[in-house]
């Protein structure tokens, strides 16, 4: 595949101090719609995550601790258009690791990692620091003021089902602030990450501001890099319990984290909501990226009045969703990242029929009669019938399934929405103008979209509450964790 970044054909390296860099591990790289193995990768060790950590640490020291806001602004420009450049490779890449379809890559993934760039170049020159003047006590005047400084070294871990959007909503605002950055991408989605290597060279980013270093997490690459002495901050996008242990390794370090973990999200549907609009935002909302976005919605509550039509519908478009390969234009559809995660997916599919669940679409797994049979899909899938108590009402499952359950007035509906442990995005539909602004005041989410969904503008503050994240990124609050203030504090008398 054209799309395959640096290294011997089959091969996919780590990028240290500029080069790259082979290692003796190796792990396989499945293809999630084939089954197939379609390259190797090098999984770093300890050795070498010692050896990228010290690369970025020397880079800091080097010319790009130097630049200003304005000359690392103009670098981040650079890279945006050089991401432009490379942007089929970085579709092919991108659909080759996760099956998405390459529709999708070409309209949300990749333009969001050259966006990205431009935001936080953007940001980091025009936003200001703030200064005060200061009256003495002897009643003179002093000036007060903040300086933003790099935090240093940060480490990057990421998952696998945005990878290049969720990397460079990092990596952007990490270089913006001047810091120098490792990048871990998911064990499962390794290449976009390789190749953003060539990206950064190619637009002249010095070497050892960006090194990717490939692996798991326990006791391969991730922990490696999570307990290392030399990283001063580490920003993590992933599961809620990978956060917990990763915040036990930041421990010893006293190292700031910035954490976007997982979601139980709800959608609320007023009886007073455009339907159509609703059944079309759900769908979306409930199966884009075969509902493998931390935003997904996997718990829909519907006012009573138009609950049975609701779910009637939407039951009927799940199933009119198109399975085809990627490379297809029309497909929707798109297999699970692998076999493994298929396993707990379709586990949630068993345990809702146990825990008493009507099953209105989905719910098992299609057969094509092709290649396809060896990969990872699953059928989108719509649940009605269990108890805000059952498991798949609690838990995340990071598939394409929504459960959808009445209620009778608002007060119940934000209960119900509130009811989780989780707090990432909530979902309104309706037509109230009221309703709506008091959803965004009552619902326990970092994020509440009302008639829309996953409409992003990258200056706002995102993140999650209770076991959702930790800080917000997004906008200046990205300045926030990837930078430090200093005041300084002059006498003028
Ligand atoms: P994951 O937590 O299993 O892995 C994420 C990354 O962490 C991978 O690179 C992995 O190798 C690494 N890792 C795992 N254990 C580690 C450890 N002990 N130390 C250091 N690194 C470790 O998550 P995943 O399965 O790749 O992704 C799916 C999860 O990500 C879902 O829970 C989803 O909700 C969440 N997510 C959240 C957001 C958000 O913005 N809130 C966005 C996307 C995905």
């Amino acid at each position: 595949m054209s799309g395959r970044p640096s290294g011997s054909p089959g091969l996919l390296r780590n990028y240290v101090g500029g080069e790259f860099v082979d290692t003796g591990n190796r792990f396989p790289k499945i293809s999630p719609v084939t089954g197939q193995t379609i390259f190797e990768v090098a999984e770093a060790d300890q050795s070498t995550v010692d050896a990228a950590v010290g690369a970025a640490r020397s880079a800091l020291r080097g010319s790009w601790g130097r630049m200003g806001e304005r000359e690392r602004a103009a670098v981040l420009y650079r890279v945006a258009d050089e991401l432009e450049r490379r942007f089929d490779d970085l579709v092919a890449a991108e659909v080759g690791d996760t099956g998405k379809s390459i529709s999708q890559a070409r309209s949300l993934d990749i333009p969001r990692g050259a966006a990205n760039f431009r935001a936080f170049a953007e940001i980091v020159s025009t936003t200001p620091t703030e200064s005060f003047t200061t009256v003495t006590p002897s009643g003179g005047r002093a000036l007060n003021y903040a300086v933003r400084k790099p935090v240093g070294v940060v480490a990057v871990i990421v998952p696998w089902n945005l990878p290049l959007l969720l990397l460079t909503w990092k990596v952007a605002p990490a270089l913006a602030c001047g810091n120098a950055v490792v990048v871990k991408p998911s064990e499962e989605t390794p290449s976009s990450a390789t190749l953003l290597a060539e990206v950064m060279a190619a637009a002249g980013v010095p070497d050892g501001v960006f090194n990717v270093v490939h692996g798991f997490g326990p006791g391969s690459a991730g922990e490696f890099l999570t307990r290392h002495p030399g990283v001063d901050a580490i920003t993590f996008t992933g599961e809620s319990a990978t956060g917990g242990a990763i915040m036990r390794a930041a421990a010893d370090g006293v190292k700031a984290v910035s954490f976007e973990l997982g979601g139980k999200n709800a959608g609320l549907v007023f009886a007073d909501a455009d339907l159509d609009a609703a059944v079309e935002g759900s769908v979306r909302s409930s199966f884009t990226n075969g509902g493998q976005v931390c935003l997904c919605t996997e718990r829909l509550y519907v006012q009573r009045p138009v609950f049975e039509e609701f779910v009637a519908r939407l039951a009927k478009r799940a199933d009119e969703l198109s399975f085809g390969w990627p490379a297809d234009e029309v497909t929707v559809n798109m297999p699970l990242i692998s076999h493994k995660h298929r396993e707990k997916v379709l586990g949630y599919y068993d345990l809702a029929r146990t825990e008493g669940a009507t099953v209105l679409a989905g719910g098992g797994v299609p057969e094509f009669g092709d290649g396809r049979d060896g990969g990872a899909y699953v059928r989108p899938t719509v649940l009605t019938g269990l108890g805000p108590d059952a498991r798949v009402n609690r838990e995340e499952v990071f598939g394409p399934v929504c459960h959808v359950a009445p209620f009778d007035d608002e007060d119940e509906a934000f209960a119900l929405a509130n009811d989780s442990e989780y707090g990432l995005a909530g979902t309104v539909w309706t037509r109230d103008v009221g309703r709506a602004h008091r959803a965004g005041a009552r619902l326990e989410a970092g994020i509440v979209w009302v008639n829309t969904w996953f409409l992003r503008d990258l200056r706002t503050p995102f993140g999650g509450v209770k076991a959702s994240g930790v800080g917000r990124e997004g906008g200046t609050h990205s300045l926030d964790f990837y930078s430090e203030l200093t005041n300084v504090c002059v006498d003028l008398s």
